[in-house]
């Protein structure tokens, strides 16, 4: 049987990214791209429940959503691709860096999370853009994470997020798996008025920088590296325990 891969993003379905990613995924198995009919980022792991949801199919293998990146992973795996499984999700190329706490806003990683619960091996990937925006670096970037992730499968509830500096292939530095790490954004609320006099407020949620912690997405990232996380879906933090049972708890 062909392998099947499903592709989403969260820039859209017209974004340049996801073409970039299918052009990387070709010839690895039967592509099938379902995706939001706009963007999407920073819409995290939501899924739409207060209102219908309509799938609009664009060509034999491809499908636009209106909804969230999560929204087209449940609805591609469990009504579109119903009869034929997937056996690789791929979200992205994001058009920006992915890294630290940015996975916690991300519809990109949000897509693979999803994947992920629903049993399938997935991975998110991004451009950590900078000037001249080289996705066809993370889409060849993507098309050997797939093809590891194939030959050697991955951990239980695991899924991969990476990341991939702006720059030419010959100038990356190397693949290392990485830790997620810190990002500091700015806190700019910006306030103005509508026509009718309103107030309205703009969140800025540029990034301002990222701590350089060793070994980290961002800090790899920034030295060129391609940086591969494995993003568990088990949130509990162990090393939490032992204090915690040490309150002094009534019964
Ligand atoms: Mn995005």
């Amino acid at each position: 049987m062909k392998t099947e891969i499903m592709i989403t993003n969260d820039d859209g379905i017209h974004a340049v990214g996801i073409k970039e990613l299918e052009e990387g995924l070709a010839g690895l198995g039967n592509l099938t791209v379902v995706a939001p009919d706009r963007e999407q980022s920073a819409s995290s792991h939501s899924l739409t429940l207060q209102r219908p949801l309509r799938i609009t199919q664009r060509a034999p293998n491809r499908y636009e959503v209106d909804g969230t990146p999560t929204d087209c992973v449940f609805l591609g795996i469990n009504h579109i691709l119903r009869d034929r499984r997937p056996d690789l999700v791929v979200s992205g190329i994001n058009r920006g860096g992915n890294l630290g706490d940015d996975i916690t806003y991300s519809g990109t990683v949000a897509g693979a999370i999803e994947a992920t619960l629903l049993g399938i091996p997935a991975l998110a990937i991004s451009l950590d853009i900078d000037r001249e925006h080289h996705f066809a670096t993370a889409s060849r970037v993507a098309r050997e994470v797939a093809e590891k992730v194939f030959e050697h499968g991955l951990p239980a509830a695991t899924l991969l997020n990476v990341n991939v500096p702006d720059r030419p292939w010959e100038e990356l530095a190397g693949f290392r798996i990485t830790r997620q790490g810190k990002r500091t954004y700015s806190d700019v609320v910006r306030e103005n008025a509508d026509p009718r006099g309103r107030h309205y407020y703009w969140i800025g949620g540029e990034v301002i920088q990222g701590e350089d912690v060793e070994g980290t997405d961002a800090t790899l990232v920034r030295a060129g590296f391609v940086s591969i996380t494995p993003i568990h879906l088990d949130l509990t933090n162990y090393r939490a325990f032992a204090p915690l049972e040490n309150w002094e708890w009534s019964c």
